[in-house]
């Protein structure tokens, strides 16, 4: 029995060139994530790609990893015969069983791209149908809203047989959107954030400030824990780590404890955009929610955006944090998350942040610090650790 995975794009919406580039992408991105389970081809034909590995691949596996790719809405496991009716008439009943076992009412719908197969779909159906009932008595057939829908498509070269469709990741596939950073920290919202935007077709790159020895070096494995739960959506993530401790002294004496929070942020967007630059970079990512703390008023965002030289994408920005819990629990990212290590963020944290701060205020307290020098120093002394 030979088992291979259909991929459906017919919902996909885009047409002519752009599909096809949108499907070379996403066939890229699938043969990256499958490429360590052995010999696999990807065959696309009529708005379908077929994927099939040599024996022994491990389908199962492949279902899993193919789940998380961007880009796909649908698709299927189907067994794939050779062009004999009788063989889909022996084969689909154990090959669907416990499907079939599980559904109540059913029906069998079939699609003949080859005109010259000698039986039409209408006779497909009806002797399929009649097979799986004398099969399983317990079925009724519903040809409008059966629990199962047992499809039999006869190509040119093969047939194959599969029944409802799984669940895709959905979104675009990732780098057909360009490249953004993520501002990644150990919290809960940043690693949501970046699977939002990879699922729009963005691909990751990722930045952690880290202040040794105020923060651990476990802080930064959880960075990094973070992002391979990323990277199996997001697919391969190059991480900048930038030592932040000089920045955050400076601030912390010299700057006024109530905007600590506004200019370290500032600070943070100025070295980020740099090093997003280097890596061609058109967009930094942040997980601010509009209101969530003090940072993330209104006020506080457009002090921020002030420095930005490139567009900030907060893909929360609107969201309840349960919203984006639950998001994280499903990403399962949530429970590194909750470890309790520090970050930067939770060094020096004043204990009145100003909420409303002015742009003229907060300029005028960073006049204090050598700002070029500082954000300088800090992109020269980074380490670079590829997720995959
Ligand atoms: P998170 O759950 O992502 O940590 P948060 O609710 O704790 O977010 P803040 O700590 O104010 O919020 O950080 C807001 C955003 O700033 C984060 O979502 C992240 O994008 C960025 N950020 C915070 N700390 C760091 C850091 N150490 N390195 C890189 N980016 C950071
Ligand atoms: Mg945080």
């Amino acid at each position: 029995m030979k088992e291979v995975i259909l991929i459906k794009n017919g919902e996909l919406a885009l047409k002519g060139l752009n599909r096809r580039t949108f499907e070379d992408v996403m066939i890229k991105n699938m043969r990256r994530r499958l490429s360590d389970l052995g010999a696999v081809t990807f065959t696309p034909a009529q708005s379908t790609i077929k994927i099939e590995g040599e024996d022994g691949f491990d389908l199962d596996e492949a279902v899993e990893r193919i789940s998380r790719v961007f880009g796909i809405a649908g698709f299927s496991r189907a067994l794939k015969l050779d062009k004999d009716f009788d063989l889909v008439l022996e084969q689909t009943g154990s090959y669907l069983e416990q499907q079939l076992l599980e559904a109540k009412t059913f029906k069998v719908a079939a699609k003949r791209s080859d005109k010259k197969f000698p039986f039409d779909s209408p006779k497909i159906c009806l002797e399929l149908g009649g097979k799986l009932l004398e099969q399983f008595p317990h079925l009724e057939v519903d040809v409008h809203n059966p629990e199962l829908t047992v499809m039999v498509e006869v190509r040119d070269r093969d047939i194959f047989v599969h029944a409802n469709q799984l669940k895709g990741a959905g979104g675009m596939p990732v780098g057909t959107a360009g490249k953004a950073a993520l501002m990644v920290s150990g919290g809960i919202d940043s690693p949501v954030a970046g699977w939002m935007m990879a699922k729009r077709g963005v691909e990751l790159t990722a930045i952690h400030f880290a202040s040794p020895p105020y923060t651990s070096e476990r802080a930064e494995q959880k960075v990094l824990d973070l992002l391979k739960k990323v990277a199996r959506y997001a697919g391969r993530i190059e991480l900048t780590i930038v030592e932040f401790t000089e920045i955050q002294e400076a601030i912390r004496d010299k700057c006024p404890e109530d905007l600590f929070t506004i200019i370290m942020r500032r600070l943070m967007v100025l070295c980020a955009q740099r090093i997003a630059s280097r890596s061609g970079c058109g967009a930094l990512i942040t997980g601010e929610s509009l209101g969530q703390v003090a940072s993330q008023t209104m006020g506080a965002i457009a002090c921020t955006d002030a420095v930005a030289d490139v567009p900030v994408f907060r893909p929360l920005i609107g969201m309840d944090k349960d919203e984006i819990i639950s998001i994280s629990r499903k990403i399962d990212t949530f429970d590194i998350s909750i470890l309790p290590f520090e970050d930067c963020c939770t060094v020096f944290t004043p204990r009145h942040p100003r909420t409303r701060p002015k742009l003229h205020d907060v300029e005028a307290a960073e006049a204090a610090l050598n700002v070029g020098e500082l954000v300088e120093r800090a992109i020269e002394n980074v380490r670079k650790v590829v997720i995959n």
